[in-house]
């Protein structure tokens, strides 16, 4: 097989990471994120598990090893085992994962582990039924369950992703986090909240650290294969492990190695791009993978440096479009 060459942007950074929202459906509607519906969110999936193909396939062809696959939500999608396989023995695809909410996941997480799908991430953002409800407007059970069924099924590495809203949610629910990670083997990360819409305020990541400190003792360590932004911590003795990601107090931009794909098949340099290059007219040309590639070189070539300053930036507009 002939070797790719990498894909590099104008600064150096190897961009080798594609994220694709599969939908802009989804079961919950998180404060943060799209309380009470997002009047523009589209009922009609319109990537199909072939664009999908295609789309990876061009991105494998320019040096895209990993990809996730997000919403909306994605377990809304009822083709996504089919998507999954269509994917995930592709050559060159070194990581194939998955961000969920995991409402969905305790029944499909056997037949996507089958499909090859390498790992999942959960989204959970407090163990305490009453707060899950208040945050997400959907039920907590489920999510454990999920969680469980995934780590039987094998997907590894299991993380979870918490955005705290508030100094009280820290306050009343970090415990419970570490009593979760004591016998379970999964990382739990938390997420300073960034500007959406709706959301304005962020928990800075020093001020979780120094409230997880009082669990016990925090030593950082190497994280998961497959990078990220994530700094990892072990609690004591615990099986499982703590993350900070700090988008806010401490960007990442320096070694941002993504693209986005949202689920109107726009092409995204940057979370918080206004910009964005749409991929639906290259999927269908007559050489489909050829021309989405094109759009993904011209898209990386595009990168910029840096979002501008996040906490004064006019926000992310479509989070449940772009999928995180
Ligand atoms: N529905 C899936 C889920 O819940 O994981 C995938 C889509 S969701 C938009 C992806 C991730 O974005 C979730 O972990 C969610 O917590 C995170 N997210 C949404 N809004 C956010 C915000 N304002 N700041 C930080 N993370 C956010």
């Amino acid at each position: 097989m002939t070797a790719v060459s990498p894909l590099t942007d104008r600064f150096g950074r190897r961009i080798d990471y594609l994220r694709i929202s599969l939908t802009e459906r989804c079961d919950l509607r998180c404060v943060y994120c799209q309380p009470a519906g997002c009047p523009g969110a589209s009922d009609a999936d319109v990537l199909t598990a072939e664009h999908v193909r295609t789309i990876v396939e061009a991105g494998l062809g320019l040096g895209i090893t990993r990809v996730r696959l997000t919403g909306g939500e994605p377990l809304m999608r009822d083709d996504l085992e089919q998507i999954v396989s269509g994917i995930s023995s592709l050559p060159g695809l070194a990581d194939l994962s998955l961000t969920t909410n995991g409402q969905r996941l305790a029944v499909r997480a056997p037949g996507l582990a089958a499909a090859g799908l390498r790992r999942v991430n959960v989204s959970l953002d407090s163990f305490d039924p009453g707060a899950y409800r208040a945050i997400t407007g959907g039920e907590l059970a489920p999510v454990v369950a999920g969680i469980d069924a995934a780590l039987a099924a094998g997907l590894s590495p299991v993380k979870l992703n918490a955005v705290l809203s508030g100094p009280e949610m820290l306050d009343h629910h970090a415990g419970a986090f570490v009593k979760f990670i004591r016998r379970r083997p999964v990382y739990v990360r938390f997420i300073e909240a960034m500007p959406t819409g709706s959301c304005r305020s962020y928990l800075p990541a020093a001020r979780i650290l120094d409230r997880l400190a009082q669990e016990g003792d925090l030593v950082p360590i190497a994280g998961p294969p497959g990078g990220g932004p994530a700094t990892y911590y072990r609690l004591g003795d615990s099986l499982g492990t703590i993350g900070i990601i700090a988008p806010i107090s401490d960007p990442f931009c320096g070694r941002c190695n993504r693209l986005r794909v949202s689920a109107s098949g726009r092409l995204l340099s940057c979370l918080f791009s206004a910009a964005a290059l749409d991929v639906l007219p290259a999927l269908g040309a007559s050489d489909p993978v050829g021309a989405v590639s094109e759009r993904i070189a011209a898209a990386a070539a595009a990168k910029p440096r840096a979002y501008a300053d996040v906490a004064s930036a006019s926000g992310i507009s479509a989070m449940h479009a772009i999928g995180g």
